[in-house]
Parts: structure tokens; sequence; C-alpha cells
């Protein structure tokens, strides 16, 4: 008999089995969307030196003190400094020297003037006229004033985004210690799935899961060595989970779990070590498989899409983000109001495809459509998986929820 479980101690036991694996370091340019694995300080300041935040010139500020537009400052350029080169030379009273955005500010220099607030003379480009103050430290960028010597820049768990490898490569690491991409296999099961391509024959239909799961597990960092379908027949099955529970850090199967007459490939998954089959609270998805064979994570999902895509928001995707690593393991939440009433069960947890519009500063939910856990539209069209709570029997016009974000609605939408 399958046990019969809550989603909280489902997704419980499910955590409870997954150990990140080893981490490897790898060239900063590649670490996108990986966890970071380690704590980052930061090596030196940035910026790391005093520079110009304008082209212009370096001056001293006192040289234009009193400068106005009937008196103005007359200073000498004694050189010109672009971005990447110094000087040794320290400015002395009246001089000045011409600086682009990035170089560093020359020492005797506590201003910069911009160029748009030069005259040059004509006949002697080396003098330039200046009708106005430069407050000191006037479009400087100070050393540190973004980041100084030690201060804690990213923590481990992090999500690494593009602008992440931007300031990790600019403070010197380049090299990142991040969660590796768990390998992974995933099988549908059925003698009734044809491939995307293949003509409808009566009885059969296309096997919109692979290419879904597939995508999913992708999408959140694994790497998926082996996608295809199985029949049917618990021989073919046994043999191709064995195979890959020998090289792939995480299996999964669609469908073949539920209570039917005629499920094969629940044999085989029942006679795979520490693997149990389940029945969670919850809808859509409720005959699931779990277990731990060999050291790696099995899933045992049911064949419905819409069960396909709950469960593994549910459980797959914290369960794949643990084993890199991150320290969120879900998608981002968002706060809802009901916009029509929900019908439910008490003691079952519900996830529902909703849609998501904007109104009163608020978002509103509502069903993306029939909630039938075959029908693959609302999936599509979804925003948002509203999650009714296990003590709720139904959810009011209104009422506020909590959802599990897809993506957010987008303009012009169809
Ligand atoms: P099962 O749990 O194998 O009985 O599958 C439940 C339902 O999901 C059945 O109607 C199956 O035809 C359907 N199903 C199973 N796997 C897939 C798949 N890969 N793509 C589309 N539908 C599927
Ligand atoms: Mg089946």
């Amino acid at each position: 008999m399958p046990s019969t479980l809550t989603y909280a101690e489902a997704r419980g036991r499910v955590l409870a089995a997954v150990r990140p694996l080893p981490p490897e370091r790898i060239p900063v340019g590649e670490a996108r969307g990986r966890a970071l694995r380690q704590n980052i300080v930061a090596a030196h300041p940035l910026p790391p030196f005093r520079n110009s935040s304008m082209d212009g010139v370096a001056v001293c500020s006192a040289d234009l003190a009193d400068a106005t537009d009937s008196t103005p400052a007359f200073i000498t350029v004694v050189e010109v400094l672009p971005a990447g080169r110094t000087t040794s030379r320290a400015l002395a009273g009246g001089e000045a020297i011409r600086i682009m955005t990035g170089a560093m500010i020359p020492d005797g220099a506590d201003a910069v003037v911009p160029v748009e607030d030069l005259e040059t003379l004509p006949g002697s480009p080396e003098r330039v006229r200046i009708r106005r103050p430069a407050p000191p430290g006037q479009n400087f960028r100070e050393a540190g004033r973004d980041l100084a010597a030690g201060d804690p820049v990213l923590g481990e768990g992090r999500e690494l985004s593009a602008h992440d490898l931007g300031l990790l490569a600019s403070l010197g690491e380049a090299h990142v210690l991040v969660g590796r991409p768990p390998v992974v296999a995933a099988f549908s099961t059925g003698d009734e799935l044809l491939d995307a391509g293949a003509p409808l024959v009566p009885g059969a239909i296309r096997d919109g899961n692979l290419p879904m799961l597939a995508a999913l597990l992708e999408e959140c960092g694994a790497r998926v060595a082996r996608a295809a379908r199985l029949p049917d027949d618990p021989v073919k099955v046994t043999e191709a989970l064995g195979r890959a529970l020998s090289s792939a850090d995480v299996v999964l199967t669609i469908g073949g779990v539920s209570a039917g007459d005629f499920d094969p490939v629940k044999q085989s998954i029942g006679e795979l070590e520490s693997v149990e089959l389940w029945r969670v609270a919850m809808k859509p998805g409720r005959p699931q498989a779990f277990g731990t064979p060999s050291g790696r994570l099995f899933f045992g999902l049911p064949g419905n899409p819409a069960s396909v895509a709950c469960v593994f928001e549910a459980f797959v995707r914290p369960a794949l983000r643990k084993l890199q690593g991150f320290a969120q393991l879900e998608r981002p939440h968002v706060a809802v109001q009901v916009a029509e009433a929900i019908p439910s069960r008490a003691g079952r947890t519900d996830l529902v495809r909703v849609t998501l519009a904007r109104r009163d500063q608020r978002w509103w939910a509502a069903p993306a459509g029939d909630q039938v856990s075959g029908h693959l539209t609302p999936q599509s069209r979804a925003h948002a998986l509203l999650i009714v709570p296990e003590e709720r029997e139904s959810l009011a016009v209104g009422d506020g929820a909590d959802a599990i974000l897809l993506r957010w609605p987008e303009t012009g939408e169809r």
C-alpha cells in the first residue's frame, strides 16, 4: 500500500534526502545562474584608486576660487592623462592636467573641471579659460566608495546574475566556487505516446511531458544527459532505470505510478531499492514515487501534464536547487487576491493554475481555465500556481493567497 503524506511531509522527506553535490571551481565568465558556494569578501577597494568621473582637466581648486564670467581664471595644461595611464607629476599652482574618465587623479589636484566648462584659447591650446570655481572633490570617484577592502560582497548560496559576474571579475575573482549541474536522466512511459513529429493514430497521444520536463530541468540548472521514452514493459523500464542510476545524479520517470490496474512501470519502480510509492494529499499530482536508490535521487512523477508541472515545482525544483547549493529553493512567491471563488477540500493542498491581472495596486488571480490534470492550455496560460492551503475548504473572492510565480504577464499577451 502506498504511504499517504501531507504536502508538507512529502516536501520535508524529499529535502531531507538531498545533500548538496560537491562544488566545482570555474571561470567567472561561465558562472551565470550557478549557486555560489563560497563567501566573497572584497580583496581590494572599489574603485581601487581615486579617479575622474568626467573628461576634463584636473586642477587645484584654489586656482579657480575667484573665477567668474568677468574675471575668468587661466590655467596651463601640462600633460594629457588618458584612462589607464598614470603620471608621477604633481600639479603645481596654475597648472592643470587634461584627464579622461577613469584616469587616476594626479597628486596635487583636488577637482576636475568638465570639458564643457573649458574654453581653449585660439593659438595656444595649452591655455584654458574657466569662468567658475570648482569645489574640492568635484567629479572625483573616491577609492573604496563602492566597496572597501574586506567588505562582504556576495554570500554562499546566491544565484549568480550577469551583474554579479561583473562585480566578481572587477574584484579579481577570476575563478569561483559554484554548484555543479546535476546530471539528470528523464523517461516518459506509456505505450500510447508518440513523438511530436509523428502522425496521430487512434488511441495515441503525443508525448508532451518529456520536452516540458527536460526544459524545466535545464531551466533549473540540471544537465539532461538522457531524455527518452519507454514502453509499458517492466523489463525495459527496469533495464533503463538501472543504467540511468549508475551514471545520473537524479532519475525521473513520468507516468505509471497511479492506482490503475495496468501499471507495469509501478512494478519496476516498486522494486528499486529504497523507493516508495506515495499518495501525497495534493491536487494535482497525488500518486508519486520517491527514493534514493544507489544514493541517487529518484522521482516517479504522475503522468498527467498538470501533475508533472505541479509536482516539479513542489518537490523536484527545490531538490535540484538544494543539490546545487542554492539558498533559495523555490521560484519567487507573489501575494495575490482571489478574483474568482476557488473550490478545494480540507486536508488537501491544491495548486491552482492562475492568470494574474493588476488592479488597485494588487495582483488578482483567476483560474486559467478548468483545473483538469490532463489539460495543457491552463498550464501554458498560467502566470502562477496559487496555493490553497491544506486547512482551507475553498477560497472566496477577495481572499489573500500565496502563489508560486511562473512568469509575469507579458505586454499584449495572447
Ligand atoms: P499514467 O499515470 O501513466 O496512467 O498516466 C496518466 C495520464 O497521463 C494518461 O492519460 C496518460 O496518457 C497521460 N500521460 C502519461 N505520460 C504522458 C506524457 N509523457 N505526455 C502526455 N501525456 C501523458
Ligand atoms: Mg502510463
